[in-house]
């Protein structure tokens, strides 16, 4: 029997991690066109819009005509994706802690991880956060439950309090975690190679939410969904990386490379400690993947169309390999780096005709694993 699967696309909405960006163009603008085509096929998904940004928004609005507009305009698309059915929750990055505004510019002082913060000011800024959000829609809908999160950089664990403190504020799904990712830069350390579930939610060891609990937790793991590309789609994706710095000179190129290399994390400040020089990371960056394949996050705003087309390939398998009737699969998108509409839009039509898929919001996920529907692994079970 065919596993029904459950994809649950994410977004995380948010400027560029060092605060730069047309925000018109790099968060208003994708959100209508992303609205525009889940609303053709009747698609329902999960917008993380970044809190902590807005907060520093409206912190400094009164000095800033400017900041204001585009205050009052976040929230009015955050509303407006939620009236179209969409769910919206709780995202930051705390790097917006402390933030400065000047000619025109944010200057972003904060830490990127929220766990290189003392427990009671990391605390504050995710119940600030929360409770912006839950103003912004309850005035809309009284209804509105913030229940799921996905930590500032992905960087969640090891922490000895972040998952507590979560569930303290009424959180019961994390969305964070992403199998096999590993970040050392300057900013950042965050080790995801070895976690006990690659695949199922599953409920977190409090302190450390990589590894699998003997006990029914009160806060449930979704991993967001990561893969190993196959080499022909990797070089695939590559040529095509390459054909469009081609037209320009072979030190656009790699200079092109450079900062792509940047762009993938959102911000310079993110490169791996280290930096090799630009032809050294040209060649891991575009001819090494293609030789031993590629370990992706599956991104529906980075992939090309094959690739796209094998991650589903990958889910598809490891569902049937886990026997269940039904499973919940955790996608992510970053609407500030789109730069290819028809690979999602042919990925999205293909996915909503497919008889075996159907799209959930996180928070559909959240009451389907508390009822029970879906499959939690605990260490006794699956370990
Ligand atoms: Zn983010």
């Amino acid at each position: 029997m065919k596993p029904v699967i459950h994809l649950a696309l994410t977004h995380d909405w948010e400027l560029r991690g060092d605060g730069s960006g047309d925000i018109e163009q790099i968060q208003f603008a994708p959100m209508r066109r992303l609205l525009k085509l889940y609303g053709a096929f009747g698609i329902r998904t999960t917008f993380f819009p970044d809190v902590m940004q807005q907060l520093a928004f409206r912190e400094l609005e009164s000095g800033h005509p400017e900041l204001k507009k585009r205050a009052d305009s976040w929230d009015q698309h955050v509303r407006d994706a939620y009236q179209q059915g969409h769910d919206v929750q709780l995202h930051l990055h705390s790097q917006w802690d402390d933030a400065v505004y000047d000619s025109g510019k944010w200057q972003l002082r904060g830490k990127w991880s929220i766990l290189d913060y003392d427990p009671g000011v990391a605390y504050r800024m995710l119940k600030s956060s929360k409770e912006y959000l839950e103003r912004t829609l309850r005035s809309i809908d009284p209804a509105y439950r913030c229940q799921a999160f996905r930590a500032s950089a992905l960087a969640l664990a090891p922490s000895p309090h972040l998952l507590q403190q979560l569930v303290n504020l009424g959180i019961t799904l994390d969305v964070s975690l992403a199998p096999g990712l590993h970040l050392n830069t300057q900013n950042l350390e965050l080790d995801y190679r070895e976690c006990d579930s690659t695949f199922l939610p599953f409920y977190p060891q409090m302190d450390d939410a990589r590894r699998i609990s003997r006990n029914r937790e009160p806060i449930i793991c979704a991993p967001i969904h990561t893969f190993r590309a196959s080499r022909y789609g990797v070089s695939k994706q590559n040529l095509s990386l390459l054909g469009r710095k081609i037209k320009n000179d072979m030190e656009v190129m790699l200079s092109g490379a450079d900062r792509k290399t940047a762009e993938d994390y959102g911000n310079k400040q993110w490169l791996p400690k280290g930096r090799s020089s630009p032809l050294a990371q040209a060649y891991e960056k575009v001819i090494l993947p293609g030789l031993k394949g590629k370990h992706f996050v599956s991104d529906t705003a980075r992939l090309s169309y094959s690739l796209l087309d094998e991650m589903l390939k990958d889910i598809r398998r490891r569902a049937l390999a886990y026997g269940l009737a039904q499973v919940p699969v955790v996608l992510i998108n970053h609407p500030k780096e789109i730069n290819n509409y028809s690979a999602i839009e042919r990925f999205i039509s293909e996915a909503a005709r497919a008889d075996d898929i159907k799209f959930i919001t996180l928070s559909e996920l959240t009451s389907k694993l508390q009822d029970g529907e879906f499959y939690v692994a605990r260490r006794s079970h699956d370990k």
